[in-house]
């Protein structure tokens, strides 16, 4: 397993629809393998494959904060094949969008159905956080940032201090 590096907003390849994944085989283990890795060294609770550049429909997620362990979930080619009544709006932060929070609405409750890392539908109703976090990776296989949903003054302040972090980053 690698860490790799996670791309920084704004970028192209955060904008893009991802294509589903062909066939889950060693290539598509590897990449959901480095991303957890990844994720949990950033240390973040989710992780979608565009983030590292990989433009395939994979997010990785674990939103376990007890001390029992890790709960690492691979979800491929997922969807959402239905949701609660209930919407709650949270804090949300980015990897990709380093040091911003702000409020999304989100469905409270959710199933999401996926291949898992041995290519076996799943379909798992997910809550709370868990909930959260899969639609807001799913929405990066969409192209779709939290910012998104942020007004778009908010928005542009936003890329603004992005695209200003990467210049000090690349400068070093
Ligand atoms: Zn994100």
């Amino acid at each position: 397993m690698a860490i790799r590096p996670i791309l920084i907003h704004p970028d192209p390849r955060l904008k893009k629809v991802c294509p589903p994944v062909e066939a889950v085989d060693d290539e598509v283990r590897r990449v959901a393998d480095d991303m957890l890795e990844t994720m949990y060294a950033a240390p973040g609770i989710g992780l979608a494959a565009p983030q590292v550049g990989v433009l395939r429909r994979i997010f990785v997620m674990d939103c376990n904060r007890s001390d029992a362990g890790k709960e690492p979930v691979i979800c491929i080619n997922p969807e959402i094949v239905a949701t609660g009544a209930e919407r709650v709006k949270t804090e949300e932060g980015c990897l990709s969008i380093p040091e911003v929070y702000d409020e999304v609405e989100r469905f409270e409750t959710l199933t999401l159905r996926f291949l898992d890392r041995d290519g076996a539908v799943v379909e798992r109703p997910l809550t709370g956080q868990w909930s959260i976090c899969a639609q807001h990776e799913l929405d990066h296989l969409d192209g779709r940032l939290f910012i998104d949903y942020l007004g778009a003054v908010r928005r542009t302040m936003i890329t603004i201090r992005m695209k200003k972090l990467k210049r000090e980053k690349a400068r070093g």
